[in-house]
């Protein structure tokens, strides 16, 4: 017959090995779900959250950031959205409001704790002096909104995400301290790398399909002097492409930045008028392949305008 000591003694053991059980194997944490509208923000999410979130992005790097067209799984997306980071100014109206009103998230609204809005506290450039009006189609009623093709705009990106995870995961905070810092010292010897690559071509004019690359001009030293688009959104009419041509001969442009989801045509076009080069370059992170994260974007965008105009520089001198 058992002893009563012998019987505590079981369970004792018995509640010993559930709690070594539990140390042991600790239920897997559970991770943020952030969803962005852009890529190059779910790459950054994913860079400061790494193991502990999960970045999902609703516009693929490819696309055109303004019409991006609305599908059922956007909306499950938002459902499940700890946290949404959008680029605001306007570029997510076409598509945004709708799958929110779907999504019925109150989290992630922009009254909710896990909304964040991008382009609070970096260098917005195109502001408008007056009246904001989307007339004749501008699609940058609130300034451009293409701003995180300057680095030091993604610095101030990251560090904002890092604040936001932050707070809503205080467990993380240590960890996400840390991604920060190495993605800002990473950030800064590669600001270096760009900045030596393009520095014989500085002041270079350049004309460009859309108005996406003021802040990548600034950061970079770069002079858009003109756009094939007469208005951002506005395809090029035969009028504005002339123009387009005069101008570029008039001041010898020798390149056409395009982003990657615009039809060759035009700029093919005006390029065989003025003897400039065409450059197709991906204006976000998956915009192709080599584009694999918020760096190497714009290792990729640099090398393609440093090779065009090296090759430039070169016919120039036959
Ligand atoms: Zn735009």
């Amino acid at each position: 017959m058992k002893t009563k000591n012998e019987r505590l003694l079981r369970r004792v053991i018995g509640l010993l090995s559930f709690v070594w059980f539990l140390l042991a194997f600790p239920a897997e944490a559970k991770k943020l779900k952030v969803v962005t509208t852009l890529s190059d923000f779910a790459s950054l999410a994913q860079t400061i959250g790494r193991d502990r979130v999960d970045a999902d992005s609703i516009a693929k790097g490819y696309q055109d950031p303004h019409f991006v067209e609305p599908k059922p799984s956007f909306v499950l997306k938002l459902h499940d959205a700890d946290v949404l980071i959008v680029a605001g100014l306007e570029l997510e109206i076409g598509y945004l409001p709708p799958l929110l009103d779907q999504a019925r998230n109150e989290k992630i609204r922009p009254t909710g704790l896990g909304y964040l809005d991008a382009s609070v506290g970096c260098d917005i450039l195109d502001k408008p002096a007056g009246q904001v009006t989307r007339a004749m189609g501008d699609v940058h009623p609130y300034g451009n909104p293409h701003y995180w093709l300057d680095p030091s705009n993604g610095r101030v990106i990251a560090r904002a995400i890092a604040a936001k995870l932050t707070a809503l995961d205080p467990a993380g905070a240590a960890d996400y301290a840390r991604n920060l810092a190495d993605f800002e010292a990473k950030l800064k010897a590669a600001e270096i790398r760009w900045a030596a690559r393009l520095a014989p071509f500085k002041n270079t004019k350049i004309v460009t399909y859309h108005s996406s690359w003021p802040n990548f001009a600034k950061a970079f030293s770069l002079d858009v002097v003109g756009f094939l688009e007469p208005k951002p959104g506005i395809p090029p009419s035969p009028q504005h492409k002339l123009e387009i041509i005069n101008l570029m001969r008039e001041q010898k442009v020798p390149l056409i930045l395009m982003e990657v989801y615009f039809d060759k045509k035009d700029p093919d076009f005006v390029a065989s008028k003025t003897g400039a080069t065409v450059v197709v370059i991906p204006p976000s992170v998956g915009g192709e392949p080599a584009a694999k994260d918020y760096l190497s974007l714009f290792d990729v965008d640099v090398e393609k305008i440093v090779s065009a105009l090296e090759k430039s520089a070169l016919e120039k001198r036959k």
